[in-house]
């Protein structure tokens, strides 16, 4: 081991004794640390000016009681939490996860990878992450309000437009962001459009930040494809998941010329040999709030839902996972490479554990990582920001060129990064070093 991975090691030990039991951020942490040894070795200031310490510690973490009514007169309570993790190159920004399965662990591991994705955007945002344990699903209309409001009257303290920018994540899209600046609003009596982003076309949002991480991804692969001469046109491809990433990432692939035949939600998945039918996903998803086997029913001919196995066993060209963490494993990755697959790239966030990626690199399957492929939602809140604070709004064909033209830096950013450091064709490094260096770099501009 040289002494620049020694320190790295060292670096890493200390997160695991200082943040105990938060496997998915020792997960994530390790994911970049153990990138960051070429870039080290070049600039030593970096570890002796303690950067990569600091920026494994989030300058501000906040965990709050949220006390609701359902809808039976009984007093709910949940946890909510806002992980203010690095705000180097620009406020605080990144999402709100509502799930059951959130703790302070999932929060940082997000908040943490939020630092280097909004970096490698190249846009001034700083990364952040936040949430709660509330799960909408099963909940009334009228709860769901009652919850976002408390949540709310909490958070509001800590954010604003030039403090912190929160958005949606898994179980929070425009009808929750709508109850959350409401109760901003109302409040702060402020029309603070620019503080959340991923808010309804009437009151503030923008164009395409729906559809944006969907097709931020395919553009991602889009780039990848057409690096090495190649296109979408006649790919099989597997999304897994039903939600908003998955959705809109499925619709760009069609309009790209590939297929998708299979997508999945946490009940199963399906397999439609002639391609996934967005507009019905789309009624059982977002519509009736159903669940996928629905969608093989209504579709009919020749779909067939299963609800056991995985989603990875159905032979694919590429393959986005874009449901939750670590939903893809080595057995999976394994299968995936036997049954062809070429590319992976992640529509969610670290949806492939290190065994999986792993596998993909042995057996030479180019890998996105999501902090680089799914990029292009924070990227389009970037924009939703930037037209807010000019009291404008754009087209949709100017915001998805926008978005186009940020994907293709990314891609770009990312194989020129991995060529530098003496690793050609490593999306995984290219994407953790070139977003760490331009947070590192302003953080030893601003000083201790
Ligand atoms: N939750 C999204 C992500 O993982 C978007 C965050 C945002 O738009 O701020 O990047």
């Amino acid at each position: 081991m040289s002494s620049v991975d020694e320190k790295l090691q060292d670096l890493y030990d200390e997160v695991l004794r200082r943040n105990p039991g938060e496997v998915e951020f020792h997960q994530a942490v390790r994911e970049v640390l153990l990138s960051l040894g070429p870039v080290v070795a070049k600039r030593p200031e970096y570890v002796d000016a303690a950067i990569v310490r600091r920026i494994c510690e989030p300058e501000r973490q906040i965990i709050f009681r949220v006390p609701w009514v359902d809808d039976a007169g009984r007093v709910q309570i949940n946890r909510g939490f806002r992980v203010q993790f690095n705000s180097a190159l620009g406020p605080f920004k990144g999402g709100l996860r509502f799930h059951p399965s959130v703790y302070l662990g999932i929060v940082k591991f997000l908040g943490f990878e939020q630092i280097f994705k909004n970096s490698l955007t190249g846009l001034p945002i700083g990364g952040a992450k936040g949430g709660s344990d509330f799960d909408p699903k099963g909940h009334s209309d009228a709860e769901v309000m009652r919850f976002c409001q408390s949540f709310m009257t909490e958070l509001t303290r800590y954010i604003g437009e030039y403090t912190d920018v929160p958005a949606g994540d898994i179980g929070v899209g425009g009808r929750e962001i709508g109850y959350l600046f409401g109760q901003y609003k109302r409040i702060t009596s402020r029309y603070e459009s620019g503080v959340l982003t991923g808010k309804g076309l009437t009151w503030g949002g923008s164009q395409v930040r729906k559809e944006a991480t969907g097709y931020g991804t395919v553009y991602f692969v889009s780039e990848m494809l057409s690096a090495a001469g190649d296109s979408f046109d006649g790919k099989r491809v597997v999304v897994s998941g039903s939600g908003n990433v998955a959705t809109y990432a499925i619709e760009k692939v069609h309009e790209l010329g590939g297929t998708v035949v299979a997508c999945s939600d946490s009940s199963g998945y399906v397999v439609d040999p002639s391609g996934v039918d967005v507009a019905l996903l789309k009624e059982v998803k977002e519509v009736r709030r159903g669940r996928i086997a629905e969608y093989a029913e209504m579709r009919g001919n020749g779909v067939r839902f299963s609800d056991s196995g995985s989603i990875w066993d159905v032979a694919c060209d590429i393959a986005l996972p874009s449901a939750t963490q670590n939903e893809l494993n080595g057995a999976d990755a394994v299968a995936l490479v036997k049954n062809g697959c070429t590319i992976v790239a992640e529509g969610a966030n670290m949806p492939a554990t290190p065994e999986a990626i792993a596998v993909f690199e042995e057996a030479g399957v180019r890998f996105a990582p999501g902090k680089a492929a799914n990029a292009g939602g924070v990227a389009t809140s970037a924009l939703e920001m930037q037209q807010n604070a000019s009291r404008d709004s754009w087209t949709f064909e100017h915001t998805e060129d926008r978005l186009a033209e940020i994907m293709r830096g990314i891609h770009d950013r990312c194989a020129e990064t991995a060529d530098e450091f003496g690793t050609p064709g490593n999306y995984v490094a290219g994407a953790n070093i070139a977003g760490f260096v331009r947070v590192a770099d302003a953080m030893l501009a601003l000083g201790v």
